[in-house]
């Protein structure tokens, strides 16, 4: 037995071209005067005096100096954090800001012990502070040769854009009360191997903590591909299908279940489009289902790797004449990831999908936990249960649901605040899932039912 509502499969969607069945057609979440108000306080200006400040340091390789005050690592980890603790003077202590660190003794591309350092910034969550939320982008920066840590390596595009987004993220959000945690990350080794931010998922990991969703911006500077081609309203969003962490007995439940295109980080990616894809950030964005560009990587995968719904921010049409090059002119031709090549609103409309984002996860409800759908007895309905949320202002559920085949949740199904419901429509034919909503109407993301 299975309580709670039941609702009736002949209340068939309005719009014929979907699939019939129960519920209302999706729409998307729209950005309250609260969110619009702070998507206007993102400065394409201040961004770009960040990037610009980042390149003055010469180069932040990873193996560069340390020690020195106005070149290298050392100086540009200085600058972010005393740059992100005055940012946190308007927090009235709510947001701090720590330099993350540790010995990485030699291994791939680290030659001797070298010290990796994150700065990170957090804001505390108002009302249910366990659940965090992160965005990301990596200070250091690389030539043609990865392990040159003296050559000026001023990593503009890849990638003080988006640690300029993280920045700027936390300046404008310092002064406002987000109810769950967000996390502003700028963090090192990412060329080496991922190593900042592998650390620091591992630190959460150790931690127990609730990470429910991970963002790295990483070369979100251009708009501009190698051919000319502009696409300045656009940005990818990698989102991986198969989680990196699956252990074989959740393989194995995939496999049975077809889950392969319902991961926690593409349930994520659809929560993007949903609340940041929008006439308020003036973007589009264009989801991918891969963990990331062919041969390339990004500081998700440490997130990933241990189990946190995680994907990647990058600009539409990549320039590889600026990324990972010695700065040269070579037959008429500037290469080098110089400030010159980087658009700076471009930059600042990523910040505010980012913004958009973090805000829309902060201030509506948790992911739900521990969704099941009963396979105990063969029927043609579906039986879900979940766990309920603690936040205060939680209004209940939502019942989504989709064709197998589609790639985004089609139909809606208002249940309550209950915590189990018999749908009329076969588990066997179409994917469902559970999301929560507040008062305010804020969703969270949606999460998919495990069979029990
Ligand atoms: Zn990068």
């Amino acid at each position: 037995m299975t309580a709670g509502v039941t609702l009736d499969g002949s209340a068939a969607a309005a719009d014929s071209v979907r699939s019939s069945g129960p519920g209302r057609p999706a729409t998307k979440q729209h950005p309250d005067a609260e969110l619009r108000a702070l998507l206007r306080d993102i400065d394409h200006r201040r961004i770009e005096a960040t990037v610009r400040k980042l390149v003055s340091f010469g180069t932040r390789h990873t193996l560069s100096v340390q020690d020195d005050p106005n070149r290298g690592i050392g100086a540009a980890r200085d600058w972010i954090f005393a740059e992100m603790s005055r940012y946190a003077e308007a927090s009235g202590g709510r947001m701090t800001v720590e330099l993350q660190s540790y010995i990485q003794q030699p291994s791939t591309r680290i030659p001797t012990p070298t010290r990796i350092t994150n700065v990170v910034a957090t804001l505390r969550g108002s009302v249910t502070p366990e659940r965090i939320y992160v965005v990301s982008g990596h200070y250091d920066s690389r030539v043609t040769d990865v392990m040159n840590a003296t050559a000026d390596a001023p990593g503009a595009n890849d990638d003080a854009s988006g640690v300029a987004v993280a920045m700027e993220l936390a300046r404008v959000m310092a002064g406002r009360r987000p109810k769950a945690t967000i996390v502003f990350a700028a963090v090192a080794g990412e060329e080496q191997n991922l190593y900042g931010a592998r650390y620091m998922a591992t630190q959460y990991k150790a931690a127990s903590a609730d990470v429910q969703a991970m963002f790295t911006n990483d070369i979100v500077g251009s708009s501009t591909a190698d051919d000319g081609v502009r696409d300045p309203r656009t940005v990818r969003l990698f989102a991986e299908g198969v989680p990196t962490a699956e252990t074989p007995a959740e393989a194995n439940v995939r496999r049975s279940v077809g889950g392969e295109n319902d991961s926690p980080a593409r349930q994520l990616a659809r929560f993007v489009t949903n609340v940041a894809d929008n006439d308020a950030t003036d973007m589009n964005v264009r989801i991918i289902y891969r963990r990331d560009r062919y041969l390339r990587g990004g500081d998700h995968i440490g997130f990933l790797e241990q189990g946190y719904p995680a994907a990647r921010f990058t600009e539409p049409n990549e320039n590889f004449d600026h990324q990972h090059q010695d700065i040269r002119v070579e037959g008429g031709k500037q290469f080098g990831d110089l400030p010159e090549f980087c658009d700076f609103p471009y930059i600042a409309r990523v910040a505010r999908v980012n913004a958009a984002t973090l805000w829309s996860l902060a201030q509506g409800p948790g992911t739900p936990k521990n969704v099941r759908v009963r396979t105990d007895q063969l029927t043609n309905n579906t039986d879900l249960v979940w766990a309920r949320g603690a936040e205060p202002d939680l209004a209940g559920y939502e019942v989504v649901w989709r064709e197998t085949t589609s790639p985004d949740w089609t139909h809606v199904i208002p249940v309550g605040d209950v915590t189990a419901v018999s749908i009329d429509l076969s588990k066997d034919n179409v994917f469902f899932g559970v999301r929560a909503v507040d008062k305010a109407g804020h969703r969270s993301p949606v999460s998919f039912p495990l069979p029990a």
